[in-house]
């Protein structure tokens, strides 16, 4: 099946697919068949059997223990994660005792979680069917004794099915130069993996993948999600100029990543960075943020038995203040719900989960669970000003009440903690249709504003963030959401109240002129997009800006919106310095 979730129209001789990990690369395609292992065999007996299987996981979890970087380390503990259900112990051990080998009851339990997680809309999910079949295969391969290495010539583009993620390291170590796969998704670990190693991937090719030949010469686009086949030498040689002079433009993008973000025109953009633990702090403070514009403290609370008590989120929460010195570091409560759910609520299941018991009307159904969690921020931050977000507001009512929780919390440290507490700051994100159409009274009461821009995608165009069928929709170029994001813009003005965008808007070229042009001076991005964005930046004049936000403004539809602005931008930078440079136009966080 064909997909096509990119902005520009497709050249001759062009591919899409879904845009995995960033970059590109030029080199030789390159097939890799996975031969499939089956087994048939019959069993040497209950114990026997069980033995086999008990002495292959503990090789599988020797495996496990040797990641090489936090990326891999997180993966592997999904891993060890699904080894250790008991769930599956159960179901194994099952089907031993009604007679079947270790090998066969392994591939028959595991094949039937593949199977079922595949099934699944949600492609965070469906994804995860992938691990299962990796984990299968790897025991399999340790307990008939054959083991298979995948490799591939270096500098190749290695064209596949599909890959799983175990074998990401050995093709990464024979060097090869790019990843293209006819099934699989943006959200795989695979995926996840190839962006850390810094090898450009485009997934969900579907069949046409087959008609590129063996040892052709193509070009992988692993921002657009394309792959381009038919080069003629000249095309290769303008394609390999490219790609230096935009290697070269990264580096002097890196060496000038720590540096302020003034525009063109002298007005000062923060430039921040959103995290979802302390590797991520890290990584962001080397890449140049300035800050973080989004903590999503959500990733503490999910995939556990109880929640994450005072001590676990204080330690973590300052770790993360400890990278930015004395930086602004905004820490959104806990943004979960029945699509990211948490075994130890007591949620019924939804029928619409997206417009259900999620965001800020979770933390105020449970207001130990939120109270203890600003307790935490709170005690972290210290003297230190804390930043405090609220997730999915959609009314003033939540707003003031988590304000009089919060109020409670601070004159209780206050009393009873250590020292007096810094500053403050209470702010709310613009994620609905209703909270921008507000943002005037929002802004009078809170002390900052950001808009979500994956969310207010979702609930202005009525399109679904984790339905596949309708991404290519999913565009906050959209001239509706656009004007949502004006409205914000006039009210913060109007109220001297500071705004912000934290959804992967911020990080797109086009989209982050349109933004500051409708009055936002904050944008918080992926880390990996920081240097390319603050150099753009710098680039721009406001008065670019605002006229690409009013040309996008009066834009029909958001591919008319997308270009407007872009010919005003580019037109405008090739007045002023040497090119536009190409921080992708992806979606890479929605
Ligand atoms: C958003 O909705 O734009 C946002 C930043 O929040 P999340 O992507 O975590 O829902
Ligand atoms: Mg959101």
């Amino acid at each position: 099946q064909r997909q096509d979730h990119s902005a520009t129209a497709l050249a001759d001789g062009e591919l899409a697919g879904i845009a995995a990990a960033p970059g590109e690369a030029l080199g030789a395609a390159y097939y890799l068949h996975r031969a499939r292992i089956e087994v048939s065999e019959t069993s040497l007996g209950i114990a026997e059997e069980r033995a086999r299987l008990a002495d292959g996981l503990a090789q599988l979890h020797a495996r496990l223990d040797h990641a090489s970087d936090h990326h891999a380390a997180e993966i592997a503990a999904a891993h060890r994660g699904i080894l250790n259900d008991p769930a599956l112990a159960e179901a194994l051990d099952a089907r031993i005792t009604a007679g079947a080998s270790a090998a066969m009851a392994w591939q028959a339990v595991m094949g039937e979680e593949a199977e079922a997680l595949a099934g699944l809309s949600d492609p965070r999910l469906s994804e995860r069917a992938d691990d299962f079949r990796d984990l299968e295969q790897q025991l399999i391969c340790i307990l008939i004794g054959k083991e298979t290495q995948l490799s591939a010539p270096a500098g190749a583009i290695v064209i596949a099915d599909d890959l799983y993620p175990s074998d990401l390291k050995p093709l990464a170590d024979a060097g090869i130069a790019g990843i293209a796969t006819m099934r699989g998704g943006a959200t795989s670990h695979l995926a996840i993996l190839a962006a850390s190693a810094g090898i450009p991937m485009v997934a969900a090719f579907g069949k046409q993948l087959c008609d590129v030949e063996e040892g052709e010469l193509v070009h992988l686009d692993g921002d657009q999600g394309r792959l381009r086949r038919g080069l003629s030498d000249a095309d290769r040689d303008a394609l390999a100029r490219h790609m230096a002079d935009r290697s070269a433009r990264y580096t002097r993008a890196l060496e000038a990543a720590q540096d302020d973000t003034v525009l063109a025109s002298g007005e000062r953009i923060e430039v921040f960075a959103n995290l979802g633990n302390v590797e991520d702090a890290q990584e962001a403070r080397a890449l140049g943020a300035e800050g973080s514009g989004l903590v999503r403290t959500e990733f503490l609370f999910l995939d556990r038995a109880t929640p994450p008590d005072h001590d676990e989120q204080a330690q973590i929460y300052r770790a993360i203040f400890a990278c930015f010195d004395d930086k602004p570091v905004i820490f959104r409560t806990l943004d979960i719900g029945a699509d990211k759910p948490a075994s130890y609520l007591p949620m019924e299941a939804e029928d619409n989960p997206a417009l259900g018991v999620r965001g800020i009307r979770i933390g105020l159904r449970y207001p130990d669970l939120l109270r203890t969690q600003l307790r935490a921020i709170l005690s972290a931050a210290g003297a230190r000003t804390a930043y405090i977000m609220a997730p999915m507001v959609t009314g003033v009512d939540e707003v003031d009440a988590l304000r009089a929780m919060l109020d409670e919390v601070v004159s209780e440290l206050n009393h009873t903690g250590p020292a007096k507490l810094g500053a403050v700051k209470l702010g709310a994100m613009i994620e609905t249709p209703a909270s921008a159409l507000i943002a005037p009274v929002l802004a009078a009461r809170l002390d900052f504003l950001s808009v979500g821009t994956n969310d207010l995608t979702q609930y202005t165009l009525a399109v679904d963030r984790t339905n596949s069928e309708v991404a290519a929709m999913q565009d906050p170029m959209h001239p509706g959401v656009l004007r949502l994001i004006g409205l914000a813009g006039e009210a913060c003005e109007a109220a001297a109240c500071p705004l912000g965008v934290c959804g992967s808007a911020a990080g797109d070229r086009v989209a982050a002129a349109v933004l500051v042009g409708l009055g936002v001076r904050e944008l918080s991005a992926s880390a990996a997009r920081i240097p390319e964005l603050k150099a753009h930046l710098r680039g721009l004049t406001l008065a670019t800006c605002r006229k690409a936000a009013l040309s996008a403004l009066a834009a029909a539809t958001p591919e008319a919106a997308r270009a407007a602005a872009a010919g005003v931008i580019d037109a405008d930078m090739n007045d002023n310095c040497d090119g536009a440079t190409p921080v992708p136009h992806t979606k890479d966080e929605g």
